[in-house]
């Protein structure tokens, strides 16, 4: 298909995420991509910063991850899960079990992490029902989370970003927090946690359950908190009955520094919902992972079961290409890299610091981010980019890096250096 066939088409009739049908914004059509180099139609390359959102950890056209999928698409690519299991979910089943803490190990595969965090809450919602408690159904998170774009997901995403006007009528009412006040590597304050300690007080009656991001908030502002927060929250809501989830989809298989997020705190939330780089970007599926006592609970009550089951849960090609992530990820040196990325970022993005423009940068683990003090432009700021050779996609004021591991320092250097030398361009700040 030539190039301007293909733009034609687009732009006449496929929406792309959060974009106008009628004013769509520049599309780049892609050819393939290779380890951190994405290859446009038209022949440029661009290092990849924005690993596909979190998920390609391994980078792309993985030999080891396309060898799992070609095996296992010889055996099947799908089969129903009512009534089968078979050796991918069993496997990948085990390789959770063994990275995650032995108080988690009811798994439950889904198709996405929107999903996923859709799953959490219905367990949520079940085990408060089995226990008497049918009036705790409301759900209680910080504000600038996000947690996914179906129903119940959006109802716990930021209320402005999130833009819960539109849909006020029909979105449940959840109670927001204040993002926590002590940002990461601060000193605790203990006025950090009075907000969630008062609410709990108040509507603990309510509450089925407490969401979070835990250390890292992704695409709701990629803010970086205390993980102290996240201990007094487990206590809390101990105390309170509410159960604890932690939506680590975008934090999960060591993005943070940590293979998981809550490893900075210790704290072992009652549901964890996983996604994104599960399959190292290969392929849509998702994990929520509980107790033995939530899920016993959950089944003791009026409908024996928990009440879900997707047409594509447990895909047997996705759960195959995971484990072989999985594996490849822990045999591999990566926290070395990671570790690595974090230096090379902090040292190179430090200059921006200066710029008038800029409110804030901050780095935590494979995760850059340069806060601008206004929103940025993205119809110009986006080409300037490409154009460096570089592929970033900035959302509101944050313009953000969060690379695949494999990325070499030489590769990292271009991607820093492009990245300011766009955004200098773009606030005319002179070399
Ligand atoms: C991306 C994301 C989701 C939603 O996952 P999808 O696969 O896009 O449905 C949920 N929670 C967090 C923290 C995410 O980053």
């Amino acid at each position: 298909m030539n190039l301007d066939n293909l733009l034609t088409i687009d732009r006449e009739s496929i929406w792309h995420p959060y974009t106008s049908i009628i004013n769509p914004p520049t599309i780049y059509p892609v050819e393939r991509a290779d380890g951190v180099i994405i290859t446009l139609k038209d022949g440029r390359q661009l290092i990849d910063g924005m690993s596909s959102w979190w998920a390609a950890l391994h980078g792309y056209n993985h030999p080891v991850l396309n060898q799992a999928a070609e095996q296992q698409l010889s055996k099947m690519s799908h089969i129903m899960f009512g009534g089968f299991t078979h050796e991918p979910a069993v496997q990948l089943a085990q390789t959770l079990l063994n990275i995650l803490p032995p108080e988690l190990n009811k798994i439950f595969f889904a198709d996405s992490g929107s999903v996923a965090v859709e799953v959490a809450m219905k367990m949520a919602i079940q085990y408060q029902q089995a226990k008497g408690e049918s009036q705790r159904y409301q759900f209680a998170t910080i504000r600038s989370g996000y947690h996914g774009d179906t129903w119940h997901a959006m109802s716990v995403c930021d209320p402005i970003t999130g833009m819960h006007s539109l849909f006020s009528k029909s979105l449940p009412i959840q109670y927001f927090l204040p993002q926590p006040s002590v940002k990461f590597g601060e000193e605790w304050n203990e006025a950090a946690i009075a907000p969630l300690q008062d609410l709990l007080e108040k509507y603990h009656q309510n509450l089925a359950g407490l969401i979070l991001e835990p250390v890292v908030q992704g695409a709701g502002g990629m803010y970086f908190y205390s993980p102290i927060y996240l201990q007094k929250a487990k206590a809390l809501c101990e105390q309170y009955g509410v159960l604890l989830i932690f939506d680590e989809i975008a934090t999960g298989f060591g993005r943070t520094g940590k293979l998981f997020a809550y490893q900075h705190a210790n704290v072992i939330p009652d549901i964890i919902c996983l996604g994104k780089a599960l399959t190292g970007g290969y392929l849509t599926l998702s994990a929520t992972i509980t107790s033995e006592k939530v899920a016993e609970i959950i089944c003791s009550g009026e409908a024996q079961c928990f009440m879900h089951g997707p047409t594509f849960m447990g895909n047997p090609l996705a759960c195959a290409i995971a484990n072989a992530s999985i594996k490849l990820l822990l045999e591999s040196d990566w926290q070395a890299k990671v570790q690595r990325i974090e230096q090379q970022l902090k040292q190179g993005l430090a200059v921006a610091k200066d710029w008038h423009c800029v409110q804030e940068v901050r780095v935590l683990g494979a995760i850059g981010v340069i806060e601008m003090k206004q929103p940025v432009n993205m119809a110009t700021l986006q080409p300037r980019f490409v154009e460096q050779g570089v592929w970033l996609r900035p959302f509101g004021k944050l313009v953000y890096v969060m690379p695949p591991f494999i990325i070499s320092d030489k590769e990292l250097d271009k991607l820093i250096k492009g990245m300011l030398k766009a955004i200098k361009q773009e606030y005319q700040l002179g070399s």
